[in-house]
């Protein structure tokens, strides 16, 4: 059997607090300490809690038919167990002190001896399972290692007890610190269990790399929620695509960065809206000024017109001259950018242009529509009806 390092991490717990338990029995019988008995009774159940995280974490790695979406949630479920562990060992601190045993202990150096080293085991558990938890993510194992903490606190209180008779202040003090250990494991399972959303700083993070494509014009909705050491995560983008095959290809690409940049993330779910052409931005390359003859090439043409389209209407119109016209090389890619930073949607030309262009305009969002005409009112003709036709410019 090759067990994850998590379910490592649970097993030693599960011997250590075994371990815990008959070295407390084990210095009752000699000392006939009271306190040392109930602690290592509690002790005892911890062992049991132990051995429920191993399991918890062991089941919660299945994905099932009937189980679709993992059993990740079994960690956030023994988690909540554990919240009320650690609660009832409040009670039992409480319970202790009220009660506060009188009995004669024999030894009682030996006893407090006994309390110390099962503090200090304690103490050095929780860090152990603390620290291992947050590495993998483990929320059960973090709920834990706060219940190992509340233990070593606990012993402190046993350790007072045999000293001193009883310190029932420094019992108060442990059990206002014990519950505080549990609260935490209590609200946390308790959110992902309602599926509260996962913290604002990953979603922004999300939302920047989704951001990162140029094609991706609007991020309409994004939301996300943890499962166990996961997270879910679904976004609704609209997206500037000149074809099914391309939108799911963008999809993909930045379902894979979301898994590449942001750990645990065992699901990503984007769907994809085209851009709502209500209002759209046609650029024409044109020969002069006047932006009424269309050029016959579109990185070299000295002038675009940009025009604004408002459902069929025509709202806006400007003349923008092209600086990198007489450039040598690499003049593509610089109207692009200069088209793309002008908030322009689609390019209407004469004629099929050099392949390259075409790929870099895609690549940025920009749609091309070959009108096959002279002058700029027919193209623009030829591009309204396009558009009538098939209910977008696809
Ligand atoms: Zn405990």
């Amino acid at each position: 059997m090759k067990l994850s390092k998590t379910e490592q991490v649970a097993l030693i717990s599960v011997v250590v607090t075994l371990g815990l338990t008959l070295l407390k029995f084990g210095f009752y019988l000699l000392t006939g300490s009271v306190a040392l008995l109930a602690d290592a009774v509690h002790s005892f159940t911890d062992t049991f809690t132990s051995i429920l995280v191993f399991l918890g974490i062991k089941i919660s790695k299945r994905k099932t038919a009937s189980f679709p979406y993992g059993l990740y949630k079994v960690e956030n479920m023994v988690s909540l167990f554990i919240s009320f562990a650690i609660f009832y060992a409040g009670y039992e601190i409480v319970r202790e002190a009220v009660a506060h045993p009188s009995g004669a202990i024999n030894l009682p150096i030996v006893a407090a001896a006994a309390a110390a080293i099962s503090t200090v085991v304690s103490y050095g558990l929780s860090v152990y399972k603390l620290k291992a938890g947050k590495k993998f993510n483990s929320p059960s194992l973090i709920a834990d290692g706060h219940h190992s903490r509340s233990d070593a606190l606990s012993s402190i209180v046993v350790l007072v007890g045999v000293l001193t008779g009883f310190d029932r202040i420094a019992a108060l003090i442990i059990v206002f610190f014990v519950i505080k250990a549990g609260v935490r494991p209590f609200i946390d399972s308790l959110k992902v269990l309602l599926d509260a959303s996962i913290d604002p700083e990953t979603l922004l993070k999300v939302k920047d790399i989704l951001k990162s494509d140029p094609r991706v014009v609007k991020v309409k909705s994004l939301k996300g929620r943890n499962s166990g050491s996961f997270k879910f995560i679904e976004a609704v983008i609209e997206l500037k695509a000149h074809s099914f095959e391309e939108a799911h290809e963008v999809s993909e690409k930045l379902e894979r960065a979301v898994k590449r940049e942001i750990p645990n993330v065992d699901e990503i779910l984007i769907h994809y809206e085209p851009v709502s052409r209500a209002h759209c931005r046609y650029a024409i390359p044109v020969v002069n000024e006047n932006g009424t003859r269309l050029s016959e090439h579109l990185s070299s043409a000295p002038f675009f017109v940009l025009v604004d389209v408002d459902g069929e209407q025509v709202k806006n119109r400007k003349v923008i001259a092209n600086p990198y016209a007489k450039l040598e090389r690499h003049k593509g890619p610089m109207v692009a950018k200069m088209l793309a930073k002008n908030d322009v949607d689609c390019v209407i030309v004469s004629s099929e242009p050099p392949g390259g262009v075409k790929f870099i305009l895609e690549g940025m969002g920009i749609e091309l529509i070959i009108a096959h005409v002279d002058m700029v009112e027919d193209a623009l003709k030829f591009a309204l009806k396009e558009a009538q036709r098939t209910g977008s410019h696809e």
